[in-house]
């Protein structure tokens, strides 16, 4: 009882812990599923603002590639007089217009870029006045004004002044950019960590999951095979290993039903050993056991397979014989009955025994039950028994 006690202990401090364990990993699996979530989040905002800085870059290069464009298309016209050459500054007009815009709105909510790309703007539009000015000056036929504007180092200062804005912006854009890098990098690794917690985690579970599976069913098989062996034990006569009284007589009701369905024979034999209380006086009440035993195993080994002994009790034991007509019960009991009579017991101490058996046999008729043809055959034991013993007779 005690150790009984002390295994439910243990199997419950098991499940207990268990159930400690599931839950705790339950927990890192939701608090890791969260964080990657986070980081995740955070890895794509990371790669947007890094993905707008480079969009920024571009714009200010080809910015600064519209703007130098407008000059040369400006320089050409003035050497040159032909409009042609001026092309470059018509195309490249709208371009840094463009292109500004771009900057503003990419810059916007973020005052300190936004007023350098609006120093930018200034600057460029300074310049553009400056190159729309002197084109002006050469389109009315001055061209010595429109050279002279353009070679004083006012005019020259502007395109370097821009420049050098464009290049101070960008400066900080590249720092920004490598800021940006660095932490999208540091979101991903952070992600990639919280995503091989979770595998881990996950493969706990998967194992916790098949060990508990695994000895759920131990356990289901365990008990089956105890369910099994208890159900045995219930069924079965101890000293002897046939089927006890319980079980015979259950075996009785249901032979007699399938006989009557099938209208096939069916016949039961009651068997009692002669003198048994003489047996045990005599040579003591193992050796009894010793030759019910014996009585036991002869009956067994004679029997048809699908014919099933019991004992009753005390010395009584009994045989249904499914599918038998009177006659061959008959012929089995008389095999039985000569089987024991010859069987020479021998005890330990060299004495023998003689054992003999009487035995009452009915064949299950039109009217019988179960308890009808056992009452049938017990009264011809009885005859048996009166008459005088060692045989076999059939119940009218
Ligand atoms: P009869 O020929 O009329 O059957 O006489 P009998 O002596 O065989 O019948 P009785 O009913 O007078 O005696 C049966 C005896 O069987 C009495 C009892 O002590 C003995 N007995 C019952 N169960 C066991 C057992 O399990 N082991 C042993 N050794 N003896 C038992
Ligand atoms: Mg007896
Ligand atoms: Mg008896």
């Amino acid at each position: 009882m005690a150790k009984i006690g002390s295994a439910s202990r243990t199997s419950a401090w098991r499940g207990y812990s268990f159930v400690a364990v599931v839950m705790a990993l339950a927990t890192m699996l939701v608090v890791a599923s969260l964080l990657a979530h986070q980081a995740a989040g955070e890895r794509d905002a990371a790669t947007r603002q890094l993905r707008a800085t480079q969009q920024v870059l571009s714009a200010t290069s080809e910015l600064e590639i519209q703007l130098l464009q407008a000059v040369r298309g400006q320089r050409g016209y003035l050497l040159t007089g032909d409009r042609m050459f001026l092309q470059p500054f018509e195309k490249a007009r709208p371009q840094i217009a463009g292109r500004l815009e771009q900057l503003e709105i990419a810059t916007r909510g973020d005052a300190p870029r936004h007023e350098m790309v609006g120093e930018i703007r200034d600057k460029s539009n300074l310049l553009l006045q400056d190159l729309s000015d002197t084109i002006a000056n050469q389109a009315d036929g001055d061209h010595d004004g429109a050279v002279d504007r353009t070679a004083i180092a006012d005019g020259r200062r502007r395109i370097e002044s821009v420049s050098a804005s464009i290049m101070q912006f960008e400066q900080s854009e590249r720092e920004l950019l490598e800021s940006r890098l660095a932490s999208a990098n540091a979101a991903a690794a952070e992600t990639e960590n919280y995503q091989y917690s979770l595998t881990l985690v996950g493969f706990l579970l998967l194992a916790l999951g098949i060990s508990v599976l695994v000895s759920l069913k131990r356990a289901v098989r365990r008990e089956s095979e105890i369910r099994n062996e208890l159900r045995r034990i219930a069924a079965t006569d101890e000293l002897t290993g046939l089927a006890n009284r319980r079980e015979f007589l259950a075996a009785l009701d249901r032979a007699v039903a399938g006989a009557k369905r099938r209208r096939a024979p069916l016949a039961v034999a009651m068997l009692d050993i002669d003198h048994f209380k003489r047996i045990n006086d005599t040579f003591g009440h193992p050796a009894g056991d010793a030759v019910l035993r014996r009585v036991a195993l002869t009956a067994v080994d004679i029997v048809r397979a699908e014919d099933l002994v019991g004992r009753l009790g005390g010395e009584e034991f009994a045989v249904i014989l499914p599918a038998a007509p009177a006659q061959s019960a008959f012929d089995v009991c008389e095999r039985l009955r000569l089987a024991v009579q010859s069987s020479d017991l021998e005890l330990e101490t060299g004495s023998p025994i003689s054992v003999t058996l009487s035995t009452g046999i009915a064949a299950l008729g039109p009217h019988d039950t179960a308890e009808s043809l056992l009452a049938r055959a017990d009264q011809a034991l009885y005859d048996a028994k009166n008459g005088g013993r060692d045989r076999v007779l059939l119940a009218a």
